[in-house]
């Protein structure tokens, strides 16, 4: 068994922005070398996340932050004083990791679909972490 760790830096733009990371998992799981295994995308930040949705069109990504902005909008009266109550919220909701099937040296994944980066208290420079393991 092989097993190979790397870091994705994350430079975000706005407050709320999904970041399409597909691209940079792809190479590292490619750089691994490992064929057959598992890969492990994980964000260590309280305010932020990762998620697997649709990259063919961007409209998809405009209404997943609208709605999350919607359900749990910023600035109300929150007990956390940080000013980013909102940001843990939605990082709860969208979770902190996601595993993906490997094989034949790349990813599994739909036709649709996308690995996106999830940023919740931007601008901010962040790191994903990614876990492949297998032979
Ligand atoms: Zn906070």
């Amino acid at each position: 068994m092989v097993s190979q760790i790397y870091t994705i830096s994350v430079r975000t733009s706005s407050r709320t922005q999904l970041v399409d990371i597909t691209r940079q998992v792809r190479e590292l799981v490619r750089k691994s070398g490992i064929r057959e295994g598992i890969c492990v995308v994980y964000v260590p930040h309280t305010t932020a996340g990762v998620t697997i949705n649709e990259n063919a069109d961007p409209s998809v990504r405009e209404d997943i932050e609208d709605v999350l902005n919607r359900l749990v909008p910023p600035g109300r009266n929150y007990r956390h004083l940080e000013g980013n109550a909102d940001s843990h919220v939605k990082s709860v909701m969208v979770g902190p990791s996601i595993d993906l099937i490997v094989t034949g040296g790349d990813i599994l994944l739909g036709t649709w679909q996308g690995i996106f980066f999830c940023e919740f208290d931007g601008p901010r420079n962040r790191k994903v972490l990614v876990r492949v393991v297998g032979e």
